[in-house]
């Protein structure tokens, strides 16, 4: 076992605070890595704040990972030390069911285990996340950082990028295709950057005006302010796909009116609040309703080497570990430019 520096929540409202946590030997299968950043997605604060149901602290979050291999297991075959790797949302799953044969890990009948909060079945503990120094991890679950991908900048992919690519791709957003995007936060500019990659013709739904130039930026043609319900009448009965990234409870009816027929509005969202749908926002044009969560390891292999490939990287602010509570503070006021950072050094 190693010990190694660590941020942890001691309660749902309590400040983040250094600790240390114990990371297991590397198995023959595992890879140690030395964490250079860590992203902070909105899940580790629905998750410290009880949002999807009770916990045990302290617990340490962080689910965007970047770092370099230090050490690897005798039967390691994919990764040497001093690589440049990234680990998501996940760790490990069955292995053996349909959905993990196909890639689709994220799916597992058994249930993925989580980065942080699951049930490692190597060891039976409780997994503790990338606010640390260090992490071991199977090798099937680690993922490789192209090398002209910039290091401080790739660690979101890891969450706000492949969920949104997952089902930006599923859903087959490309040209001639009309993609709205819910919410420009993490997820949502990273929704805005991908879908105008694969040739989308993107729209931003946010709350106010005060994005536009942003969301221009980085891909969209159009950006409305839902705070004008006008915009809803204007625009019903537009799109062929629409993302609702909101991590609060919104209004679905009025999200699936913009809806074409046979379009499809996917959550990526995930609110503590159930959703309402009304049955006639779907009935009347055959619209579809469904949910996506992050994407299988491939999947998430193959979003780093598209963003490599076409230069798109997350807008980041990077933070010491000691900004952490002021940094999620800014993130539950929609103060996030657009995804915080931390320099793992700080967590020295
Ligand atoms: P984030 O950076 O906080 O972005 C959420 C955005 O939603 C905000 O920037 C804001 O955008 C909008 N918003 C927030 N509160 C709102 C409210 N009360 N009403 C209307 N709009 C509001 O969060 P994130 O890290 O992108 O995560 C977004 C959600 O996705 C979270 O619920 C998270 O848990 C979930 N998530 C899901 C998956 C998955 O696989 N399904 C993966 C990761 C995260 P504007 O300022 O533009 O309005
Ligand atoms: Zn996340």
């Amino acid at each position: 076992m190693r010990t190694v520096n660590a941020y942890a929540a001691p309660s749902a409202t309590g400040p983040i605070g250094k600790t240390t946590i114990e990371r297991r030997d590397v198995g023959p299968k595992d890879v140690m890595i030395e964490i250079a950043y860590s992203g902070i997605c909105h899940s580790d604060i629905h998750m410290i704040r009880g949002d999807w149901g009770p916990i045990q602290y302290p617990l340490v979050v962080g689910h965007e990972i970047v770092g370099t291999v230090s050490e690897i297991g005798s039967e390691v075959t994919k990764y040497q030390v001093g690589d440049h790797v990234g680990v998501g949302c996940m760790v490990n799953s069955c292995g053996e069911c349909e959905y993990c044969e196909r890639g689709d890990e994220q799916y597992c009948v058994k249930g993925n285990t989580q980065t942080y909060n699951g049930i490692d079945p190597v060891d039976g503990t409780i997994t503790q996340g990338g606010y640390s120094q260090a992490i071991v991890v199977t090798e099937d679950f680690v993922v490789r950082v192209p090398e002209n991908l910039a290091f401080d900048k790739a660690a979101p992919l890891l969450c706000a990028g492949v969920s949104l690519y997952s089902p930006l791709r599923h859903w087959q957003a490309g040209p001639g295709k009309k993609v709205a995007i819910v919410g420009l936060g993490g997820l949502g500019h990273m929704g805005v950057k991908i879908a105008a990659a694969l040739g989308a013709d993107v729209t931003v739904f946010s709350q106010t005006t005060s994005k536009r130039e942003d969301s221009l930026r980085f891909g969209a043609t159009a950006h409305y302010a839902t705070a004008d319900p006008e915009n809803f009448t204007q625009l019903a009965n537009s799109f062929d796909l629409i993302i609702n990234t909101v991590s609060a409870k919104i209004d679905m009816g009025a999200f699936l009116g913009l809806l074409k027929v046979d379009g499809t509005l996917v959550n990526v969202g995930a609110p503590a609040e159930p959703l309402e749908v009304p049955a006639f926002a779907l009935i009347p044009s055959r619209r579809s309703w469904a949910g996506s969560s992050i994407g299988g390891i491939r999947e998430t292999q193959e979003m780093l080497d598209f963003c490599a490939e076409h230069g798109i990287v997350p807008e980041t602010e990077l933070i010491s570990a000691d900004d952490i509570d002021n940094a999620y503070e800014r993130v539950l006021k929609s103060d996030v430019r657009y995804r915080f950072v931390i320099d793992a050094a700080t967590f020295a």
